[in-house]
């Protein structure tokens, strides 16, 4: 400890206040790591892991990146999930009296995130809090890069876990040790592995938080923001505000108002119903091909493409906006003209909406205010041609869309066409703007006419033509002459440098004047920054502005790409109401039928109401088209809902609560979970939660058991949902289910037909009334590639159970030879004798000629 340097005291201390995360420690031009930091971050980032004092008994630990193209290294922590704490220098070390004061000046968590580097531009990147309060549970959760802040408050953690897996935060502050954590743990471990940071007990106060919330909204009281009552939503807020000053710092950007919702105001749709349904990812988890979102977005800006997500997670269940939304895209539909000119102009504008919230920080770059500029024009021009649309949206949005104008004109001004990326080396603010650096630029580009006339008058006065004068960092500027023209050197010349064929010198003249000419060049630099930041805090003060109008442009382009892909599929505007209808006419699925198909897609229609018809039984066998079917409804009513039209020749639509669905089986078990377990969870969810609104969509259930078992729920389940009254689509290919239909009101028989040709089938895609008669397993079975031995094998079996179904429940008992052959059939096979014959042979008793005579045997019989 006693030979411990001061700076190493310092790196410590500063380490003691951030364990949780690498700390970035700015030495010279670079952030330097220790200790077990370096040693993780070398791995992770895949850099050099050396030592510091080598020598000692216990050398430490060191790795290191430069300061000036940290970034990189930084998102790749981040993305791993590691939350990196800058300790930066914060006096001049020319000026420092002993050791430099460093200070950490900000903590990068992958939940708060600003700079574009690190963030996908599609996707919100969340942080959310979440209070979990005797059976109450609140969320709060913002973007900063964007300003959203949201809260909620939920009545069950099953509705807590559908809104987290609707925003998927990145990161997730958790009261330390809250029982209700370990219900939450499986979400996490299923999808995107957010970062969990345990919050201390003590901080999930009330009166603290309603303290901090409204310090950071500047008022009295909280009323008037929906949440002097909500005192979950008050401390959920407050904890996130907390973490993020205490993270973010100086770097901490504007957040709008929390905003407080009710989960309730949107149709809603849990996390399995958002997987199984594939919207915005596959289930395999990819976000493009195969999910919807990857058919409904042809969004031309980020704030766009990341509303469509919003609203694809977040369907609308009031008529009024629905209708509002309806008739916009109508009118964009209709407008063939202006919708191209509207592409044109959307794709040329920039994320203003992330740029603003950087803008706000000294996180911001020249290039930021560049592409904020830029934008501009296009944003007038979008003004103008919405300005003739008469639907209430687009009109609205023609009023108050603001194409800021004034810090165009300032920007216009002040900077260069191209601003760079960083501050570092100038070349931001353009000529004419600031009369003072116009006049230090006349010095720079004077001296440089200086030189080179200096350059001239030492050739000609010392007769040495090959004389150069030039530039670098160690020397400044020098006069370089070749080894054949030494001798000709005045004396006045002081030789500075020598070189292979050469030497270089200095004169007082040329010292002078570089004094003048870097000087300049440092006044520039500072000057330019000075600038910046002055131009950059002017455009800040109207970030509000510039946001509300962001969140415009993304509305329209979602608007946009709606109007757009249905005129290019062929949608039409449903009709939404009060009613509990599902009408679909030529219905499609509107993902499937985007694919490759051979014989094209085979539109459905679908009738359904909260009446004689509320529960349909689909059978018919596996590959028909039964998923597809109920899927594609459950995705008309989600897509109406949101705004879109459907892939359909008519739809009527009563509007919906809840979409439910129990699909297919996937099995859990790295979270414990068999395909059975999982089916039940989830049909016991919709049990508990679906109302005479919602839409329940049932594929398969039961088939985790024994046939018995699982046509005995399944019979169940569909009694009580049918009193429920919740519109069902049940598929199933257990044809007996159908006795189901025949038996209780609201129900009723469809199957998706499939043709016997021969011993096969053809599939039909069409969905008819009436139950399906048959499961035929075996002969899809036999199209999907099953060896013809097997196949017969089936069918024998098959026929053995037809022949003792009376007797069906006693299967166990009977032993009815359901999976051997007959001897009958072994005699007509000589692939079962020679089966039979190996599995007798010992090949430890055999040599080796036996088993190649064996081997010759075994070939000959196959040869028959
Ligand atoms: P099931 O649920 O009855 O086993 P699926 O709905 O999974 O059958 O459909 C199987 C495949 O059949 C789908 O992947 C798709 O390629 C094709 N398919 C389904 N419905 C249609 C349709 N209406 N038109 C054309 N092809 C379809």
């Amino acid at each position: 400890m006693s030979n411990e340097t001061p700076m190493m005291r310092q790196y410590k201390s500063a380490k003691k206040r951030y364990p949780d995360s690498i700390l970035f420690f700015r030495l010279g031009d670079f952030y330097e790591m220790f200790f077990e930091d370096a040693k993780l971050a070398s791995k992770v980032l895949g850099i050099a892991l050396t030592s510091r004092n080598k020598s000692d008994k216990n050398p430490v630990p060191l790795c290191g990146v430069p300061f000036h193209s940290a970034e990189p290294y930084l998102a790749k922590l981040l993305e791993r999930g590691h939350k990196v704490a800058i300790c930066e220098q914060v006096e001049d070390p020319r000026y420092a009296k002993g050791v430099v004061e460093r200070r950490v000046t900000r903590v990068l968590t992958p939940g708060a995130i600003l700079d574009s580097e690190n963030l996908e531009s599609r996707s919100n990147n969340y942080i959310a809090s979440v209070y979990c309060n005797s059976g109450s549970y609140a969320l709060a959760y913002a973007d900063i890069s964007t300003g959203e802040f949201k809260t909620t408050m939920l009545s069950s953690i099953d509705d807590l876990k559908s809104e987290i897996s609707s925003i998927e935060p990145k990161e997730i502050l958790l009261q330390e040790d809250a029982n209700d954590n370990v219900a939450l743990k499986p979400l996490f471990q299923s999808g995107w592995n957010p970062l969990i940071t345990s919050i201390e007990n003590w901080m999930w106060d009330h009166g603290r938080s309603k303290e901090i919330l409204k310090d950071f909204l500047s008022v009295p009281s909280l009323d008037g923001f929906g949440l002097e009552t909500r005192k979950e939503s008050v401390v959920a807020c407050g904890v996130l505000l907390n973490y993020l000053k205490e993270t973010q710092m100086d770097f901490m950007p504007p957040l709008s108002e929390p905003v407080y919702f009710e989960n309730t105001d949107y149709l809603l749709i849990d996390e399995s119903t958002k997987r199984n349904l594939e919207i915005t990812k596959t289930i395999r988890g990819d976000t493009g091909y195969g999910s919807l979102i990857s058919v409904l977005d042809e969004t031309l800006t980020p704030m766009g493409g990341r509303l469509l997500k919003q609203w694809l997670n977040y369907p609308l269940i009031s008529l009024d906006e629905i209708g509002n939304r309806h008739d916009s895209v109508e009118e964009l539909i209709k407008n063939v003209g202006k919708r191209r000119e509207l592409n044109f102009l959307l794709k040329e504008i920039s994320d203003i909406e992330r740029l603003i919230g950087r803008i706000c920080t000294t996180a911001a770059k020249p290039r930021d205010l560049g592409a904020l500029r830029d934008s501009s024009p296009y944003i007038s021009k979008i003004k103008e041609l919405i300005g003739g649309f008469k639907s209430p949206l687009l009109s609205d949005f023609a009023l108050d869309i603001d194409d800021y104008a004034d810090v165009y004109e300032l920007l216009v001004r002040s900077l260069v066409d191209s601003p760079p990326g960083t501050t570092r080396d100038g070349g931001i603010i353009g000529d004419g703007y600031s009369k003072e650096l116009d006049e230090l630029r006349g010095i720079r580009r004077d001296g440089k006419r200086w030189i080179s006339e200096l350059e001239r008058k030492e050739r000609e006065s010392t007769g040495i033509n090959s004389l150069k004068v030039g530039f670098n960092k160690v020397f400044g500027y020098y006069i370089e002459v070749t080894k054949t023209n030494i001798d000709q050197v005045p004396e006045r010349y002081t030789r500075k440098q020598t070189l292979a064929n050469g030497e270089r010198y200095i004169t007082s003249e040329l010292k002078e004047y570089e004094e003048k000419i870097l000087t300049a060049e440092s006044r520039i630099l500072e000057m330019e920054s000075k600038l910046f930041e002055e131009i950059r805090c002017l455009v800040a003060n109207n970030s509000e502005r510039i946001r509300k109008t962001s969140q415009l442009i993304a509305v329209l382009d979602v608007l946009n790409s709606l109007a757009e892909i249905s005129d290019k599929y062929g949608y039409v505007r449903p009709e939404v109401d009060e009613s509990f209808d599902l009408e679909i006419k030529d219905g499609r699925h509107p993902v499937v039928e985007r694919m490759d198909l051979e014989a094209g897609f085979v539109s459905n229609n679908i009738t359904m109401d909260g009446g004689e018809n509320r529960f349909l039984v689909i059978t018919g066998p596996n590959m028909a088209g039964k998923s597809t079917v109920i899927r594609q409804a459950a995705l008309t009513v989600l897509m109406a809902q949101m705004g879109c039209f459907v892939p359909a020749s008519k739809a009527k639509i009563g509007i919906v609560d809840r979409i439910f669905t129990r699909v297919g089986a996937s099995d859990n078990l790295s979270m414990g979970q068999s395909t059975f377990m999982v089916e039940m969870v989830e049909t016991a969810y919709i049990l508990r939660y679906a109302t005479e609104r919602s839409i329940v969509i049932l594929d398969e259930i039961g088939r985790g058991t024994s046939t018995f078992d699982g046509m005995s729920i399944a019979w169940a389940v569909a009694e009580y949902l049918n009193d429920v009254g919740c519109r069902t689509l049940f598929a199933t290919h257990y044809h007996e289910l159908s006795q189901l239909a025949l038996m209780a009101d609201g129900m009723k028989n469809y199957n998706v037909l499939v043709k016997e040709e021969g011993d096969s089938i053809v599939f039909l895609r069409k969905l008819v009334p009436g139950a399906s008669s048959n499961s035929y397993g075996i002969e899809v079975a036999k199209i999907a590639g099953v060896p013809e031995r097997i196949i017969k094998s089936a069918k024998n079996i098959l026929y053995n159970l037809e022949k003792n179904q009376s007797k069906i429940g006693d299967i166990d008992q009977e032993q009815i030879p359901l999976f051997s052959q007959t001897e009958e059939d072994k005699k007509s096979d000589p692939e079962s004798e020679i089966l039979d014959e190996l599995k007798d042979i010992d090949p430890n008793s055999l040599t080796p000629i036996e088993a190649l005579n064996v081997l010759f045997d075994l070939k000959n019989k196959m040869k028959g």
